[in-house]
């Protein structure tokens, strides 16, 4: 008999987040927009390919559509199309904000959300910005079979929640990958899914920290775990700005 674990992940072919709906669409492991830009950048041929990263593994990407940045069947069309887009929009415009004004951001070392999105429209675009990267978490969970956390599933509906989860953004422009600095410019790719067994009184629960980066701008997701104060400032979507890490970090953080 099995034994039943309640951080397992329900059946695969249910879309996470509404756990009801087949899974019949593939979420990017990293976002189409993102490629194409780098795509449209550079004449992308032989070695002017751009890398993947992807944990400890890099290579070169073969196209924009390639099969390495696609999660297998992960959600519903529902829930990848009309609900998120609107998420997904947000951070399409947080990246071409952030990658556009590189100057004033090395030299103030903060993202100022009105810049970013206008005095007006602030609150609530950061608030998508912050639910997209809840989707990108609850996919990387999903793909290693663990179960996305309850409240973090429950914040795509919200407009105001209490999470376990905070993202922290970091100036990264290499990664130590096997005692070897690499360049993360013009590239993109994602860290590693740690999964840290936590106790809370008597319960235990499970921690986890990913990420992922577009060049230099590196974005971590934690989940229940504090993170190293040199990654930057703890952000839930609470704030007109955020203060910028910048270390070089290792693979293997
Ligand atoms: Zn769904």
């Amino acid at each position: 008999m099995e034994q039943s674990n309640k951080n397992a992940a329900p059946s695969r072919r249910l879309c996470w987040i509404c756990r009801t709906r087949t899974a019949t669409t593939r979420e990017h492991r990293i976002k189409r927009s993102d490629l194409t830009r780098f795509y449209k950048a550079k004449n992308f041929a032989g070695d002017a390919r751009p890398y993947h990263f992807r944990g400890e593994k890099i290579s070169r990407l073969q196209s924009h559509d390639a099969e390495a940045v696609k999660y297998d069947k992960n959600l519903c069309e529902e829930c990848n199309s009309a609900k998120s887009q609107p998420f997904d929009r947000a951070y399409e415009q947080f990246v071409d904000w952030m990658l556009g004004n590189e100057d004033e951001i090395f030299a103030s070392h903060a993202v100022d959300f009105p810049s970013v999105y206008g005095s007006r429209d602030f609150e609530v675009q950061q608030l998508n910005l912050f639910k997209y990267f809840a989707k990108c978490f609850g996919c990387r969970l999903d793909e290693a079979q663990r179960a996305v956390p309850d409240d973090v599933r429950a914040l795509l509906d919200q407009r105001r929640f209490r999470t376990g989860l905070c993202i922290t953004f970091s100036i990264q422009p290499a990664m130590e990958v096997e005692g070897e600095s690499v360049s993360l410019l013009n590239s993109l790719g994602t860290f590693p899914l740690l999964e840290f067994p936590l106790w809370d009184n008597e319960e235990k629960i499970l921690g986890y920290s990913c990420g992922q980066h577009v060049s230099w701008l590196a974005i971590h997701f934690w989940y229940c775990i504090e993170p190293p104060n040199e990654l930057g400032e703890i952000w839930v979507a609470d704030r007109d700005r955020v203060r910028l890490g910048k270390s070089p970090i290792t693979s293997t953080l």
